[in-house]
């Protein structure tokens, strides 16, 4: 069989690449999906969530993408409405770049002229380490929806009973909660000394620590699983722990980490840092070549790193990405003739000037596209979980000092604390549980804007005002800077753009991200000094209340 385009991989990345090839318009035909799960692309979260939950259960279809992100649910007649053929329950086991073929497991030959790979992860197992006895019945790993399967039969058949969950990060903690919820009696094991440590503060991790153990989950730390006992069936029946303490155990979750799936393209393409090492937009070194998702290796333009992210969240847009990147040069193609030695004789001059080829084809598509052009990958890192009635988000990097704010009290009705992370006096990352959806967009704003500090101290007493009124002041001082002292949320937004923010409905936030050549952080610095030298229900009031009511800030 051949293709125009072939996603290897119908995981998220795949499901909102393809929504993307749709939008784009792909002829019927053109685009194949292959994936080994024998389900249309799902949203993968929910399997460690509601998949696992014994009342208001998630299932297929349920949870098709593109559900996750508020967007249309692609159903399997969708992808045969738009002639996208997906092919399931299909492992690729060879990949050839060279020729462009993929074999499945079968022996079956995909051809391709552009391949999207979108391979995702795989769990580390106990059993590659050699861990006595790590291969018996009832030790669960979750990836992929027929692992959940398992799991929720098991659950089913050792109702009420004893749960182990090895880990302590994403998995572990969602895992617990889970099984806490389906009434078993559950210790969760980890070998740092506090839970997520690549992510949470110890001052985040006491709050869910204590949060999980008025839950009734039992947290041990410090040590890890080296062996399991088993019954005659086979099933599990202990877990030891290096410590010497045995654990009685019916069930056992097992969520160490993952490594991203690359083995088929080893020595076929250039990688870094684990993964398959792309541009901004998602093109890997071998031409026709795209990796998004989990395998991607990218530029984090925002850290001037390259870095690779194991997050749903980029997942999606690493994908649309990729896609988008396809439709615009196809459009710069089909919409110009352009011959070979014009078109090298332009590469030479724009090289000379030292002018990258991917701002000239956005430059040539911006003018072909009314207007629209797709810039780099501008990735902010975005992470979220939900566990029992928590619900966190957190946006940027978590490097440098870290303050605590709001009332982390696991006994507190609210529960509603955050966590800011500053890097050479400016906030790089910040953290917040309970968040309602303006407050989370608040501090994506912050860890985009990076807003300077003179004290942590100050920070910290601020806490959530910092990031929700940040983007108030900067408003305001725009507009006064603008010498109109009360302005409406339509002034605000006219000033805004005539320093440069592209107009549209999108919110004075996503404007204020938009002024280029301004330094936002002096402006928000300027704008504090500024508002309180504002007598209280003067200007700065009138500002926040009329733009308030703009919708945008
Ligand atoms: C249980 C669970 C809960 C999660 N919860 C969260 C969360 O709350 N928040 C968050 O941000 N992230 C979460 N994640 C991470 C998130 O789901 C992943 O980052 C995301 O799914 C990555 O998308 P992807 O398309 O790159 O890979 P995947 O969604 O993993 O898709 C990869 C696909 O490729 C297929 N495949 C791989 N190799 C082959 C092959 N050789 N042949 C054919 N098909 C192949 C796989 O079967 C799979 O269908 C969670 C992950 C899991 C497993």
């Amino acid at each position: 069989m051949a293709f125009k385009y072939v996603i290897l991989g119908g995981g998220v990345a795949a499901g909102y690449a393809a929504r993307e090839f749709a939008n784009q318009g792909v002829k019927p035909g053109e685009l194949a999906i292959i994936s080994k799960e024998a389900v249309a692309p799902y949203e993968r979260p929910a399997l460690s969530k509601a998949y696992l939950f014994p009342e208001g259960t998630a299932r297929l279809p349920g949870f098709h993408v593109c559900v996750g992100s508020g967007g249309e649910r692609l159903l399997p007649e969708w992808y045969t409405e738009k002639g996208i053929s997906l092919i399931l329950s299909t492992e690729i086991v060879k990949a050839d770049l060279a020729s462009k073929t993929l074999i499945s497991a079968v022996g079956d030959t995909y051809k391709y002229q552009t391949l999207i790979i979108a391979t995702g992860s795989t769990v580390i197992r106990l059993t590659d380490f050699g861990v006595q006895g790590a291969d018996a019945k009832n030790i669960f790993y979750l990836r992929e929806i027929d692992e959940a399967d398992k799991l929720v039969e098991a659950i089913k058949a050792k109702k009420n009973g004893k749960a182990v969950v090895v880990g302590g990060g994403y998995i572990g903690l969602e895992l617990s909660a889970a099984l806490r919820i389906n009434n078993f009696d559950v210790s969760m094991v980890f070998p740092e000394p506090w839970c997520m440590p690549r992510l949470f503060t110890a001052g985040i991790a006491a709050f869910y620590e204590s949060y999980y153990a008025n839950k009734g989950v039992n947290i041990i730390k410090g040590t890890v699983a080296v062996g399991f006992g088993t019954n005659g069936n086979g099933e599990v029946t202990d877990v030891k722990l290096k410590d010497g303490r045995v654990l009685e155990a019916d069930i056992v979750v097992v969520g160490v980490g993952g490594k991203p799936l690359t083995t088929l393209f080893k020595g076929q393409i250039e990688e870094e840092k684990g993964g398959i090492k792309t541009d901004s937009f998602f093109k890997t070194s071998i031409p026709d070549v795209y990796a998004v998702g989990d395998v991607a290796t990218f530029p984090m333009k925002l850290y001037d790193e390259i870095r690779r992210v194991e997050h749903v969240d980029h997942a999606r847009k690493s994908a649309e990405q990729a896609v988008k990147v396809w439709d615009l040069i196809k459009r710069l193609n089909s919409n110009f003739y352009v011959p070979n030695s014009v078109m090298m004789l332009t590469e030479m001059f724009l090289k000379a000037f030292c002018i990258d080829l991917d701002t000239y084809f956005q430059f040539a598509i911006f003018a072909s596209e009314q207007g629209k052009s797709i810039s780099e990958y501008d990735y902010l890192p975005y992470f979220y979980s939900r566990a029992f009635d928590l619900s966190w988000q957190f946006y940027g990097d978590n490097v440098g000092e870290t303050v605590l704010f709001g009332d982390s009290k696991p006994t507190s009705p609210t529960h509603k604390f955050g966590s800011y992370w500053i890097k050479d006096g400016k906030v790089v990352g910040a953290f917040l549980e309970s968040g309602t959806p303006e407050e989370n967009k608040a501090i994506a704003k912050v860890a985009r804007v990076q807003p300077p500090v003179e004290s942590l101290d100050q920070l910290a007493t601020e806490g959530l005002t910092f990031a929700t009124e940040m983007k108030v002041i900067a408003a305001y001082l725009l507009a006064v800077l603008g010498g109109n002292a009360s302005p409406s949320a339509d002034d605000v937004k006219d000033i805004l753009c005539s320093v440069g923010a592209e107009a549209d409905n999108d919110g004075i936030e996503l404007l204020l991200t938009q002024v280029k050549g301004k330094d936002i952080t002096e402006l928000i610095a300027a704008g504090r000094e500024k508002l309180a030298s504002v007598p209280a229900g003067g200007g700065a009031v009138a500002v926040s209340a009329s733009a308030s009511s703009g919708g945008g800030v």
